[in-house]
């Protein structure tokens, strides 16, 4: 049984990098930035109007109000996306529309509610005097050519898309997708929607996997449930080995008699760079490398599969997709949390905002076997060894899961 701090570190040595690949725009949602994104212009990049109004000479309002509107000459339209052809001289304006061209020799726009309205006549009446610059949306203004947008390495949500069409990013370099191979086993696994026979479980695993994955960014190319039997898992992984980048499993890791995952790795040549880590949940974990492919071996416990996955194997996928965030955060705790001697310890927990500071406490279910302990979380709660419980007020690391809010 090793630390996890050494486990950590030895993990560290064997991550590659996943290469880079060009997407289209549309598909980039849930990637991540291989490449930084720089302002290819200035934006707004020409000057606009931010209303649906009158381009008018600020000059020519001047003493304008509902008693005593001032009469201009309307000279033209100006219509968003049109190419701003129009000069105006004294006494002149021009209707001009929400993102339309400012006319030439403009410096204000009115809104339509502060005129006698758009029509086909020439003239309008201008009952509010307009400043210098009203309305007017300039040119760079919000932010100038060449400016940083998005740095490399940041995941791209709905927050990050709509700037990069903004700024005309039609095709985008972005970190591959590791090809990930999951695979659950054990005898009693029984896929959900089959009725149960006495001493069967569901294989639920293996659907925290899938999703887990496809959160992280990673794609699940291979995905089994197998039998506790050395031949069947050899074939998956025979497969598993040639064509993916990490093989992640569930079960059959420890020291059952029908334990067979390891022997398996090994017999296929997986050199083995740790097996049993101190660590509760998930004790009897496994860490190898294949000729190019990563391989995570987690106990079967739902819990011990879950968190393990969080834990190791997550961030293991953001260095591969050379990924800048970090989720970890330091919370009060609310109720005691319990420590061993020698492992260190995770749970599944509730964090929460509370007079300005994170707090949290521990699930009450703390058998590795409670999946729903899951069900009210929003975080892992980690601790280092000790030979005490954590008492409330004291410290703990915080792993927000990636997709919950703290409230
Ligand atoms: P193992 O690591 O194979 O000894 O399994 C430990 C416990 O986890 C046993 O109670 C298994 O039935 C359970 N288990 C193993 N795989 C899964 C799975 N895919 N889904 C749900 N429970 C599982
Ligand atoms: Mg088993």
């Amino acid at each position: 049984m090793i630390p996890v701090k050494e486990a950590k570190s030895i993990i560290h040595k064997h991550i590659p990098l996943s290469g880079n690949e060009t997407v289209l725009l549309k598909d980039s949602g849930n990637r991540v930035l291989a490449q930084d994104i720089i302002a290819t212009f200035p934006m707004p990049s020409f000057d606009n109007s931010a209303m649906d109004g009158f381009a008018v000479r600020a000059v020519d309002t001047k003493g304008a109000d509902q008693s005593l509107p001032v009469t201009l000459k309307m000279v033209g339209v100006s219509s968003a996306g049109s190419p701003g052809d129009i000069t105006l001289g004294p006494g002149e304006c021009a209707q001009c529309m929400t993102g339309a061209i400012i006319p030439n020799g403009a410096d204000a726009i009115v809104m339509v509610e502060d005129t006698s309205g758009f029509s086909d006549t020439d003239s309008v009446q201008i009952f509010q005097e307009a400043k210098t610059g009203k309305h007017i949306r300039e040119k760079g203004e919000e932010i100038q050519d060449r400016n940083m947008l998005i740095p490399k390495g940041t995941h791209i949500t709905p927050n990050e898309i709509g700037t990069l069409a903004t700024f005309g990013y039609g095709e985008i370099s972005v970190a591959k997708k590791p090809r990930i191979a999951i695979f659950g086993t054990g005898d009693e696994l029984v896929e959900p929607g089959i009725e149960l026979k006495q001493g069967q479980i569901y294989n639920s695993n293996i659907y925290i996997f899938a999703e887990l994955a496809k959160k992280s960014g990673a794609e699940v190319v291979m995905r089994d449930v197998i039998k506790d039997d050395p031949e069947s898992l050899r074939a998956f992984l025979l497969e598993a080995l040639k064509t993916c980048d990490m093989v992640i499993s569930s079960g059959g890791v420890s020291m059952g008699r029908f334990d067979y995952v390891r022997d398996v790795f090994m017999d296929l040549g997986v050199q083995e760079h740790f097996w049993k880590v101190a660590q509760k949940p998930g004790k009897p974990f496994f860490f190898g490398t294949g000729e190019s492919t990563l391989i995570f071996g987690l106990p079967g416990n739902p819990v011990s599969s879950y968190i393990g996955f969080m834990e190791w194997v997550w961030p293991v996928l953001d260095v591969m997709m050379g990924k800048s965030e970090q989720n970890f955060l330091t919370g009060i705790l609310k109720a005691s949390f319990p420590r061993e001697k020698v492992k260190c310890r995770f749970l599944f927990g509730k964090a929460w905002m509370e007079d300005g500071k994170l707090v949290c406490k521990p699930s009450s279910k703390m058998g590795s076997h409670m999946l729903s302990s899951s069900l009210e979380a929003n975080c892992i709660l980690g601790s280092g060894t000790g030979d005490s419980s954590l008492q409330p007020g004291e410290e703990i690391r915080v792993n927000v899961l990636p997709w919950k809010n703290i409230k």
